[in-house]
């Protein structure tokens, strides 16, 4: 039998994990809860008690895998297979997680954050082709991402490369969670998209549904944003447009710096799909020079939530001979 993979997406509520072949398809795939009471010390043993249980139930062994990779919330330092300042797991303090999980289990562990092994998923299996440079934006809660250049995960000194959230697109925007502002995270993730649509409604006269909703005080997400715009919704548009014109200013920069083959949108955002690419792309090809427009690609992303133990267990794939 060859030897197998394990990718573990650790979340706040669930840890998502699969065995998959060294190629990528997933074989089996099952979760649990997050519980993370205690300041997440039951975190890693129940993981730890996931993985021997289904190993067990499948006949498998420690020496049937080259590996286990997992991505992870927080500062990752993947040299020491340790996290920090995990706040959705309550992981306050330094975890040792690579040393818990292969004195757990037997096997090898690898590990980086969420945001890359998402973008190392897409890169593999997804939008990106397996292609050597391939960016990855996540339009979720946040806006987060991930870089792959010329083949490798990109971390910077401060493991705090590929933050792309935090690409300011307005020097005088809203504030950030970061302390700075006009970041990207502030108007193209799930609640800047409605926290623009509220600025924009300030000074918009006609007619419109939405803006009604917004003058009412009723609920709006992004999604009815979207959906409305799509619609015809005049002021919809407006505000479609606005959150885009940020979006391929970011990515033009993005195609500037690094000109991978493609940046991919992701995340929660990104369900909007070809409305949404298209006018990204419109404002990314403003934004960029002639080398760069013609060989970088605007692309959805197509993975969805497996990018996560995908992209997490391509990283075992390093312990393979
Ligand atoms: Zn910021």
């Amino acid at each position: 039998m060859d030897k197998k993979i394990i990718g573990i997406d650790l979340g706040g509520t669930t840890a998502k994990f699969a065995i998959l072949t060294p190629e990528g398809e997933i074989q089996q795939k099952w979760s649990i809860d997050t519980n993370i009471l205690d300041d997440g010390k039951h975190i890693i043993p129940e993981i730890i008690e996931s993985i021997n249980h289904r190993l067990n139930l499948y006949n498998m062994k420690a020496e049937d895998f080259i590996g286990i990779g997992m991505g992870t919330p927080g500062s990752v330092d993947s040299e020491a297979g340790t996290v920090i300042g995990a706040y959705n797991l309550n992981w306050i303090e330094l975890q040792f997680v690579k040393k818990l999980i292969e004195e757990g289990t037997g096997i090898k562990f690898a590990i980086d954050n969420d945001a890359n092994v998402a973008a190392l998923g897409e890169r593999w299996k997804g939008a990106g082709e397996n292609d050597p440079d391939v960016v990855f934006v996540t339009l979720g809660t946040g806006v987060g991402g991930g870089i792959v250049a010329g083949g490798n995960l990109l971390h910077g000194v401060n493991g705090a490369a590929g933050e792309i959230g935090h690409i300011t697109v307005d020097p005088n925007g809203f504030e950030c969670t970061c302390g700075k502002r006009g970041c990207l995270e502030t108007v193209s993730s799930a609640t800047g998209v409605v926290r623009v649509a509220r600025a924009l409604a300030e000074e918009y006269a006609g007619d419109s549904k939405l803006k009604a909703m917004l003058d009412n005080g009723e609920e709006v997400t992004s999604k009815d944003i979207f959906e409305m715009a799509e619609a015809g919704d005049v002021f919809g548009l407006r505000v479609v447009d606005r959150v885009c014109f940020y979006l391929g200013l970011a990515c033009g920069n993005l195609g500037n710096t690094l000109n991978p083959s493609s940046i991919v949108l992701g995340g929660g955002v990104s369900a909007a799909g070809e409305f949404l690419r298209s006018r990204v792309e419109k404002y990314f090809r403003e934004f960029t020079f002639p080398q760069v427009r013609e060989s970088t690609k605007i692309k959805l992303a197509e993975l969805g939530n497996e990018a996560g133990v995908i992209g997490a267990a391509s990283l075992a794939l390093k312990f393979a001979e």
